[in-house]
């Protein structure tokens, strides 16, 4: 099986009939080229970065997908064969160029090799060990320098970025405000520790629900969802406040006639609030990287880290597993557990 992308989306809605989902000749060991490995599909990440990818404009720092060649993203699988000398039969890679097939051919230089037969599920690669994971140690450790006693906001807070957000900034001392999508995120977000957490749906004023959370004000905002929780967190930052711009994924599906317009930037000069916007695949080459590996796994075995997945099975369901992400219908971290295990 293969998802391909039917047409560019510039703006609006993107809907099921944008993929096509087709049945393809997977290829074999013997169409291998030198150093190049050919990959069982185990799992796919959905993220909502992708929703740029699908625009067709290439001012972005990832390129788009082409209409009429296959979604690929973050993966995890298991090599089947090799040309390459480093990687054998039976591996366990991941790579940020995973098609959406069920079995496809990789270069050695897109792959890492993780470990397998941990007790672990695979797609851990793709949640907690894995890029969601380290944007929170980003976003909040490494650009926010959060102290303990200081007050964070987190949105998207059950989410595969906003989960560890929170836990990040538990184990740094800080008090912390979560707002999600629903009555059991918030639930959820309260047993990872978070001291208020609201539903923005239905709590009424956000203004006035975060005023009354942080009634001296917030000294990090950790945004996700960018529009009116973002324009309510400019109104309400500390002096020197800092803002993790992430994501704002309530903006991404936003034509020019409905996007939300922020009015409260200028509190951002007299508060000196600084607003940090980054991509976390700037920071692998840095050390940032071994240091939250560091302390995500140590935390993992003293089993002080929880992280939800939220699987969805069969690869032919993934356009709608991503589609999902754009109305809150995940719960935790999207990913896809593809389900072909014919041995060749
Ligand atoms: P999530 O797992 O949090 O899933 C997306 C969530 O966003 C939904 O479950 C929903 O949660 C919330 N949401 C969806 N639509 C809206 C809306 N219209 N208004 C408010 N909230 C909405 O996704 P991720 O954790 O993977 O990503 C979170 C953010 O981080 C995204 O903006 C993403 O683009 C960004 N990101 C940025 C990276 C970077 O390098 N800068 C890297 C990775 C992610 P709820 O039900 O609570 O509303």
């Amino acid at each position: 099986t293969s998802i391909k992308l039917v047409r560019n989306i510039p703006s609006g809605t993107p809907t099921l009939d944008d993929f096509k989902i087709e049945t393809i000749e997977t290829p074999t060991k013997d169409s291998l080229k030198p150093d190049q490995v050919l990959v069982r599909t185990l799992y796919l990440s959905c993220d909502p970065y992708f929703r740029g990818r699908l625009t067709g404009t290439r001012d972005s720092y990832v390129a788009s997908f082409a209409p009429g060649k296959p979604i690929e993203g973050l993966g995890v699988g298991i090599v089947e064969a090799s040309t390459s000398s480093k990687f054998s039969e039976g591996d366990l890679v991941t790579g940020g160029s995973f098609l959406w097939e069920t079995r496809h051919v990789l270069s050695e230089s897109e792959i890492t090799k993780v470990p397998s037969n941990t007790g672990i599920s695979p797609a851990n690669y793709l949640g907690v060990l894995g890029m969601p994971s380290f944007t929170a140690y980003v976003g909040l450790v490494s650009l926010c320098s959060p102290k303990a006693g200081e007050t964070i906001l987190v949105s998207a807070a059950s989410g595969a970025v906003g989960q560890m957000v929170v836990q990040l900034a538990k184990a740094r001392g800080l008090r912390v405000i979560g707002a999600a999508g629903s009555d059991d995120k918030v639930d959820f977000v309260k047993s990872l520790g978070a001291d208020v957490v609201f539903n923005y749906k239905t709590c009424g004023s956000l203004q006035e629900t975060v005023k009354k959370a942080a009634p001296q004000g917030i000294d990090i905002y950790f945004d996700n969802v960018g529009g009116e929780l973002l324009d309510v967190a400019l109104s309400s930052m500390k002096f020197n406040g800092r803002i993790a711009a992430c994501g704002m994924i309530s903006q991404y599906n936003a034509t020019p006639e409905t996007a939300y317009r922020i009015k409260n930037l200028v509190n951002i000069v007299p508060k000196k609030v600084s607003i940090f916007g980054f991509i976390v695949t700037d920071y692998y080459s840095k050390p940032d990287y071994k240091n939250f590996i560091d302390e995500v796994s140590a935390s993992l075995q003293q089993g002080k880290v929880q992280y939800k997945l939220d699987e969805v099975t069969g690869l032919e369901n993934a356009p709608q597993a991503l589609l999902d992400l754009f109305e809150g219908k995940n719960f935790g971290k999207r990913v896809v557990k593809v389900t072909d295990t014919n041995q060749r």
